[in-house]
């Protein structure tokens, strides 16, 4: 395997590097991923009709890059019907169209209830300024924008703009807060805004979408695409430019390999490049210390209840009243009108410092905790979660945290022709999503294709 020369070698298998690898696919990239399948942290499984989800799974609308990779690999998008909107309280399940209702649905003091109104206000006003940053305005490149939404309310903390309510109000804006895997005192402001932007996006849903089938198809099709190009159980552990070439270390079933590639895009979360990625200029290697990343437990669930349950109309709840700080029910996009299939596909899962606390314990004690306390809530479920996983995502979320370093130097440097070596990942925005990671896969593609342009074509891909 070694002295192969290659156009392209991308490093990471998730959502950037497979977004970079269909846009680079009549140059045949070969795609170099550690783990046994592509997706990154994009993965489910099928449980027929239903499928366990583990990692992401909303999708956004039409329009977006997401949206066309997946059209591209014809893959399905299905409307999700139910509410994204529900919340438990005090040990109940609330179902507000609008978040903004809750203040008055929700049994609270009056004290609580002014707090309520009074955060979330601040927060709407906050969102829709953040929504006027985020839209992109005619010709404009991608990167501009980008650095106007990463500039959004970054010199504090979500703390700073939520205050200090009292107990019960917080934990609904913490539980919110931990879908960006971080505590509220650890991201900043323009993180949490992004984070309830994107949930909270008013008469238009961006986030509205699920794949059929799950969203580890995405992997899997990519994966039938690139065929023998897709070397699994590849880690990549040093990426070096030497003259004209760059070559690429990694470790494939307890052997060394090296492969030269004339391009390589580095899709692989930030702190992680910065390990195998050599002599970058300093103020990249700093840039690539800004993303934090946090950690999510999750517990997936299939059912075989034979009937409806109270959680039919329900797709996304915030739980702040629980360990988990969400609930999703996977088996609502498939559910129509008329005959209700028996069984169903479920998941909840804890960010920020609950999920620190939950990786101290063992599958067995977290899988008691979840059970107990989702029983709590849906009696009816007693005795029919016949399959459950737990699901340890230590690189679960990226965010931005109050930092002195700047992330500009990486996107300079990634705009810059001439360099051999492209970034890409979630962590290009301040809050990691889908629709980051394949907008930067697609970004580097380009520079690399430009960069291809002027030289002469090599053909000794795999
Ligand atoms: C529980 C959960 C829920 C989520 N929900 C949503 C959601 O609803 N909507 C949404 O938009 N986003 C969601 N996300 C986030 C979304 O999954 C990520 O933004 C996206 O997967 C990031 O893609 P990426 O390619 O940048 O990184 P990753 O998906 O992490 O892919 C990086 C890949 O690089 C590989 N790799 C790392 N190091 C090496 C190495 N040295 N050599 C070779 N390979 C290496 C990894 O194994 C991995 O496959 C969720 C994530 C999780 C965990």
């Amino acid at each position: 395997m070694n002295d192969e020369i290659l156009d392209i070698v991308i490093v990471g298998g998730g959502p950037s590097g497979l977004s970079a690898a269909w846009h680079l696919r009549e140059r045949s990239p070969v795609v170099l991923e550690e783990r046994g399948r592509l997706g990154g942290r994009l993965k489910s499984e099928p449980r027929a009709p239903y499928w366990m989800n583990f990692g992401g799974h909303l999708f956004p609308s039409a329009g977006s890059n997401m949206h066309d990779l997946v059209q591209d690999l014809g893959l399905e998008v299905i409307e999700i019907p139910g509410l994204k909107t529900a919340m438990t309280f005090a040990g109940k399940v609330y179902r507000a169209k609008r978040v903004e209702a809750y203040p008055f649905v929700l049994p609270m003091s009056f004290k609580e209830r002014v707090e309520l109104v009074k955060v979330g206000t601040r927060l709407m006003t906050t969102v829709a300024r953040w929504h006027r940053i985020a839209r992109p305005r005619p010709g404009e490149p991608d990167s501009a924008r980008r650095e106007r939404i990463a500039r959004f309310r970054a010199g504090e903390t979500f703390r700073d703009l939520l205050g200090r309510p009292s107990r019960r109000v917080d934990e609904i804006f913490q539980a919110a807060a931990r879908r960006a895997a971080a505590e509220p005192e650890q991201q900043s402001a323009g993180v949490g805004v992004a984070l309830f932007g994107a949930v909270w996006s008013g008469k238009k849903d961006n986030t509205a979408l699920n794949l059929n089938g799950g969203s580890g198809r995405v992997g899997q099709a990519m994966l039938e695409h690139l065929g023998d190009r897709a070397r699994l159980g590849a880690a990549v552990r040093s990426v070096r430019q030497e003259g004209d070439l760059v070559r690429v270390a990694y470790l494939r079933d307890g052997q060394e390999h090296t492969v030269t590639a004339r391009q390589v895009v580095v899709a692989v979360p930030a702190h992680l490049a910065r390990k195998i990625v050599a002599d970058l200029p300093a103020a990249v290697d700093d840039a690539l210390r800004v993303p934090q990343y946090g950690s999510w437990v999750g517990m997936t669930m299939i059912t075989d209840e034979p009937g409806p349950m109270p959680y039919d109309d329900i797709y996304a709840m915030t739980t702040p009243d629980r360990t988990f700080d969400m609930f999703f029910n996977h088996a609502n996009p498939l559910r129509r009108p008329g005959r209700r299939e028996p069984g169903g596909s479920l998941m909840c899962y804890a960010g920020g410092a609950t999920a620190e606390r939950l990786l101290k314990l063992s599958d067995a004690e977290i899988t008691d905790i979840y059970t107990r306390e989702i029983l709590e809530l849906f009696p009816a479920l007693r005795g029919h979660i016949v399959e459950s996983h737990i699901q340890r995502w230590f690189i679960g979320g990226t965010y931005r945290s109050l930092s002195d370093a700047a992330f500009e130097p990486l996107i300079e440097y990634s705009r810059e022709p001439g360099h051999r070596i492209h970034f890409a990942g979630d962590y290009f925005a301040p809050l990691g999503q889908m629709e980051v990671a394949v907008t930067s896969g697609k970004g580097a593609a380009e520079m690399v294709s430009r960069e291809l342009a002027r030289e002469p074509r090599t053909s000794g891909a795999a």
